[in-house]
């Protein structure tokens, strides 16, 4: 071989090589919704409507059913998830902090680490998002039409920017928008495409405000619960269906920043909804209104799924079409489960099933097994070591999760946690859910509501809707022992130490709720 040839092929080899290690890190697609649950997504339950594209996750992939939330409640999910760590050592405990930007996070660190990062849609985090090459996300909470976003990134100056349309549909084109033309085909990316929908006050898109007009939804058992045996706080919240929805939840009244265009729709779709329910009214049984409002909630919850589902739609077949699908990592959560009317409820909060669970799908060719479950105890407090470990990026040991990769590839760690640590701290606060935290190992639950000193103790076996409390009942006294024992090991594993005590924030939607009912019902 002469020298010029060996030198050719060197670097021949050479190059595949970079090629070959530039192609084994996965691009990172992680779709996060608010507030959606298990109970409205058809690869865990498919009696309320169906959610094909979702379902695609699971069917190509993993559908986890036990993702536990640590806290169950918008701000402090994300500040979980960005740190790996408790929102008592991130430093967001509850709705209205203000997140320390300046904290190691794990798309600082995928950044460091030669990925392309982007986040788009909603943050709610307050502070103005670090550690990513783009963003572009909804200011604050963000409206169901015509969103102010906040843009900027690495190179670019945080400028805010007004948009006309519905807001699932833009956070799903600026998603596409991104991928189409801000991606660096040279980097692997890791993109968080974060929808609003379906968060309260459940506004559907212009083409979906009809959808499901002529069914019924079935009811959940609970819908009528009495609270009776259970602590107090439970019959103490305000987010019931029969008492706390407004007027503007229940589309008695249209939302007032919609153009002309969009209220012309509206009215349209609603108007006679509304007359028909508003002329009956006075002659309906109490019964009859839960079940009404029951039922005009539920749907336009639906209806905001439906919209987000077709979103995740176009997005797959995006990566599909661009060969993008093979070597992406496609996870899908919500940043805490919700009630569809189980206890009686709308909302989030509590400690209970519902809420404490969230739905999670992963995607991952040749390394996830299509159509598989895992029933293992597994959290938000996991999503930033498993972005981390699946990019080959060393997880700091002072994150407290633990990465799902060896889950996905179908291995069950020896060590993998049969227990879990909750808490939520957001009291006084809307919808006044006491504070508490607790500990689940899947079978039973031990809840403490701690400023108020009550506690109570399910069997999930035996009773899984959680109706009755068997804290301080004989049969149950070895158990609750056992329980409680593990909650303070937990407690001190996880380094909690005194709970954080700060300046009560004003119930908020407290005023407006409660008078808004009387005008509703
Ligand atoms: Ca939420």
């Amino acid at each position: 071989m002469t020298l010029q040839r060996f030198f050719l092929l060197f670097f021949a080899i050479s190059s595949l090589a970079v090629f070959v290690q530039a192609e084994t890190r996965p691009n990172i697609l992680f779709i996060f919704t608010d507030d959606h649950c298990e109970q409205a997504l058809s690869a865990y339950d498919a009696t309320r409507m169906a959610t094909p594209n979702l379902d695609r996750i699971a069917n190509d992939g993993m559908k986890f059913t036990r993702c536990y939330v640590t806290n169950a409640i918008c701000g402090p999910s994300r500040a979980v998830i960005q740190t790996g760590k408790y929102s008592h050592l991130n430093g967001f405990i509850r709705n209205g902090n203000t997140f320390d930007g300046s904290q190691q996070t794990f798309p600082k660190l995928l950044r460091e680490e030669g990925y392309q990062t982007a986040v788009i849609g909603k943050w709610h985090l307050k502070s103005t998002p670090q550690g990513f090459d783009y963003f572009d996300v909804l200011v604050g909470q963000g409206p169901y039409y015509n969103p102010p976003m906040l843009f900027g990134g690495i190179e670019a100056e945080p400028t805010q920017r007004q948009h006309t349309g519905y807001t699932t549909d833009i956070i799903r084109d600026k998603t596409l928008s991104w991928l189409k033309e801000e991606r660096d085909p040279d980097k692997p990316f890791m993109l968080m495409f974060q929808h609003k929908a379906p968060h309260r006050n459940w506004q559907p898109g212009p083409k979906y405000l009809n959808w499901l007009d002529d069914v019924t939804i079935p009811e959940p058992e609970t819908l009528f619960d009495d609270y009776s045996n259970r602590a107090s706080p439970a019959s103490n919240q305000t987010m019931e269906i029969k008492r706390h929805l407004t007027p503007s939840d229940l589309k008695l009244v249209a939302p007032t920043n919609l153009d002309p265009y969009q209220l012309t729709t509206w009215n349209k779709a609603y108007h006679k909804k509304n007359s028909n329910y508003l002329s009956r009214r006075d002659t309906m049984t109490e019964k009859e209104v839960i079940q009404w409002k029951y039922q005009r909630y539920v749907k336009d919850y639906l209806r905001c799924v439906k919209s987000v589902d077709d979103s995740v739609g176009d997005v797959l077949d995006y990566l599909k079409e661009e060969g993008l699908e093979e070597n992406t990592l496609v996870i899908y959560a919500s940043d805490q489960g919700w009630y569809l009317g189980e206890h009686g409820w709308f909302d989030k909060r509590w400690m209970y099933e519902e809420s404490l669970k969230t739905p999670l799908l992963a995607k991952w060719p040749g390394v996830i097994k299509a159509g598989t479950t895992s029933d293992l105890i597994v959290s938000n407090l996991d999503f930033a070591e498993t972005f981390l470990d699946a990019a080959g990026v060393e997880v700091p040991a002072n994150m407290q999760g633990e990465s799902l990769v060896p889950i996905f590839k179908g291995e069950t760690p020896d060590d993998w946690r049969s227990s879990f640590y909750y808490h939520y701290y957001e009291f006084p606060g809307g919808h006044s859910v006491a504070r508490h935290y607790g500990v689940t190992d899947a079978k039973h639950k031990l809840i403490h509501y701690y400023q108020l000193g009550e506690w109570e103790l399910f069997d999930l076996v035996n009773d899984p809707d959680e109706l009755n409390s068997v804290y301080g009942d004989a049969d149950y006294a070895e158990k609750q022992a056992e329980m409680k024992a593990e909650l303070d090991r937990l407690r001190e594993y996880y380094q909690v130490g005194e709970d954080p005590v700060e300046e009560p924030r004003p119930a908020k939607g407290k005023k407006k709720g409660g008078k808004g009912k009387k005008k509703a019902a």
